[in-house]
């Protein structure tokens, strides 16, 4: 059992459960297993210098070689890790409120590092110690002036730039003073579209609003797309690796939306291709799959399992419920700034609104619920829900997820919370409340005996 990293680094409050001499041990046991030239970079948070300076101190005294990367989009770290160096560290809470902190690192493919790797760490952390090389073993810290601009062009060279310009795009950008404020409005000028923005100025306590991009955060955003009458609302969590869209009526646009949308273009391109994405995603990936010439994979819940499994299985695209898309032949992770451009190029290439392009999509309609259960008991419970639901089929890939006539249910523990989160989809909204309302039954009913 993992005692320190969750389903993607480490996260906890910064300078109280994060301090300088935790990132800097946790940073040493790290860079004693890479022992190569490592890059670390991070979001705009308060705390972010402070533990990035003693992650740095841990990875040299290890006898790492750093290049600081500065404030800069989570993606972008792993994209500069898979091109030029052998392990990365990426201070970010991502979407967590200011108080937060979190420590993620990264293989040499710029993928969150796999299981063994983070208990191999916790052993050092906790029993050996990491190793220390002597004075003169130790490494500098360089720089990578070029690096954001680079992943900028990078962005631009995936999609037809021309297209795009033409279709005269009007886009209010909503980065939430995260990490974005250094990518998504240039790169979307670049791209000729008309850029407004909104709280793109990098900020740690996010005056603005909460990093999370959550429909209830992005109001003031709603406001500006309708007040303007822009074609397009983008909204990014804390360290830019998710794109949420406002589409022209001031609707949001729920994150597997914007998959399917992607997918289907992607799909067209490419004339099939593979899909990978977890067992919580909507059924619309695999109708569009079917419809275009795809193929889909679902792993467990997790960014990572998908980067993975793509890199693994050569697949074309990957993504998750929650509007994080992984673009497997540029950067082994979520990738908020491909996903923006992706987003404009297809508004562009089909001359079609986005509210149109969403409403072309299969329709399946979503309800997530959770239900609080103490993490000992989660083991106990799952194995009673796997026995009370032998009569359905059933996929037990990550919890149990159920199918009925009516759509799917699925009931898994979270990792980093005591809750289980039920989450249901099914054709009518009704059906899919009604499915949610029996995963937590079925839990409460369980925890009480
Ligand atoms: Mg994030």
């Amino acid at each position: 059992m993992k005692k320190l990293f969750g389903t993607f680094g480490v996260r906890r409050i910064a300078n109280k459960e994060l301090t300088p001499e935790f990132a800097s041990k946790l940073a040493s046991a790290y860079g004693t297993l890479v022992k190569g030239r490592v890059a670390v970079g991070g979001d705009p948070r308060t705390s972010t210098t402070l533990i990035k300076h003693a992650v740095i101190a841990g990875l040299l005294s290890s006898g790492c070689k750093v290049i600081d990367l500065g404030i800069l989009p989570t993606p972008a770290v792993q994209y500069a890790v898979r091109n030029y160096y052998d392990g990365g560290v990426i201070i970010t809470a991502s979407h967590n409120p200011p108080q937060y902190n979190g420590i993620k690192f990264v293989d040499e493919d710029g993928i969150g590092i796999p299981e063994e790797m983070e208990l191999e760490i916790e052993g050092m952390f906790f029993n050996e110690n990491p190793s220390r090389v002597s004075y003169d073993e130790i490494g500098e810290v360089t720089s990578n002036e070029g690096l954001i601009d680079e992943y900028i062009d990078e962005v631009l060279r995936r999609v037809d730039h021309n297209a795009i310009k033409n279709a005269k795009i009007k886009v209010i950008v909503d980065c939430g003073s995260g990490a974005a404020c250094f990518t998504t409005p240039y790169l979307l000028r670049k791209l000729g579209c008309e850029v407004t923005t909104l709280n793109c100025q990098p900020d740690g306590f996010f005056p603005g609003r909460n990093p999370e991009p959550t429909e209830d955060n992005l109001q003031e955003l709603i406001k500006t797309v309708k007040a303007t009458g822009a074609h397009l609302g983008i909204a990014h969590d804390g360290d830019a690796d998710r794109t949420i869209c406002i589409d022209e009526k001031g609707s949001f646009v729920m994150g597997d939306k914007t998959f399917a949308l992607v997918e289907k273009q992607l799909l067209q391109e490419n004339q099939g291709g593979l899909i990978v994405t977890t067992v919580a995603t909507s059924s619309a990936i695999y109708d569009i799959a079917e419809e275009f010439g795809g193929t889909v994979t679902a792993t467990r819940v997790g960014d990572l399992l998908v980067a993975r499994e793509l890199k693994e299985s050569d697949g074309l695209f990957g993504g998750e419920e929650n509007g994080g898309l992984i673009f497997p032949d540029f950067v082994y992770g979520r990738d908020a700034a491909l996903s923006t451009a992706k987003i404009v190029e297809i508004m562009a290439l089909t001359s079609k609104p986005l509210s149109q392009l969403v409403a072309e999509l299969p329709a399946y309609q979503s309800v997530k619920m959770k239900a609080e259960c103490p993490d000992d008991r989660k083991q106990e419970i799952m194995d009673k829900i796997a026995a009370d639901t032998q009569e359905y089929e059933v996929d037990t890939t990550d919890g149990v997820k159920i199918f009925r006539d009516e759509g799917w249910l699925i009931i898994r523990p979270s990792g980093t919370e005591p809750i289980f989160r039920c989450f249901a989809e099914s054709k009518n909204v009704d059906d899919a409340r009604k499915m949610a309302e029996w995963g937590i039954s079925l839990v409460n009913k369980h925890l009480e005996n």
